[in-house]
């Protein structure tokens, strides 16, 4: 996804950037495909550098992590970036500054944000991605997929090595 920042005359200005599937390779083994993705970015510029603030929107194909089914996944989440030239002398800066940096060569002025909008996604993406939150998952003795309906199997029964500590007082 590439940011040419010549086509602006003035800042701050604005960018939105979309990119069809295959913008990005999927970024975790419960992404199966990523449809597309769509940036806008608020560009302020400072002295030689751009500062960044971006939106970013990822459409995926997710396995949910319960029933292991596909469903559709918008991963939204927000990131800041500085953009300016590789020198020697701002990629030293970079290393001992907080932010994060996208370098262009030279005066070319075109960047690309592929990796910020990856990095975004990634976060926002949970360690446990569900199709819906209240999803029911699969039987864990049958199989069934507990959202299409419902199985015959018995209801998991206490461990009958609690059962004792059932009948003790409760303060
Ligand atoms: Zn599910
Ligand atoms: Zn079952």
């Amino acid at each position: 996804m590439i940011l040419d920042l010549r086509e602006f005359d003035e800042f701050p200005a604005r960018k939105t950037i979309e990119a069809g599937p295959g913008a990005l390779k999927p970024f975790a083994d419960t992404i199966i495909s990523v449809d597309g993705a769509c940036v806008s970015v608020d560009i302020q510029k400072a002295g030689e550098e751009f500062y960044c603030q971006a939106e970013v929107t990822v459409t995926a194909t997710g396995e949910c992590a319960r029933c292991l089914t596909q469903y559709q996944a918008e991963l939204v989440g927000k990131t800041n970036f500085i953009i300016c030239s590789d020198t020697g002398e701002t990629r030293q800066r970079a290393l001992e500054d907080n932010e994060e940096y996208v370098f262009f060569k030279g005066t070319d002025l075109r960047v690309d944000i592929t990796e910020p909008v990856r990095q975004t996604a990634i976060l926002s993406l949970s360690l446990k991605p569900l199709c819906d939150e209240d999803c029911r998952g699969l039987c864990a003795q049958c199989g069934q997929n507990l959202n299409e309906r419902s199985c015959d199997c018995v209801k998991e029964s206490t461990d009958p090595r609690w059962e004792g500590l059932r009948d003790l007082p409760s303060e």
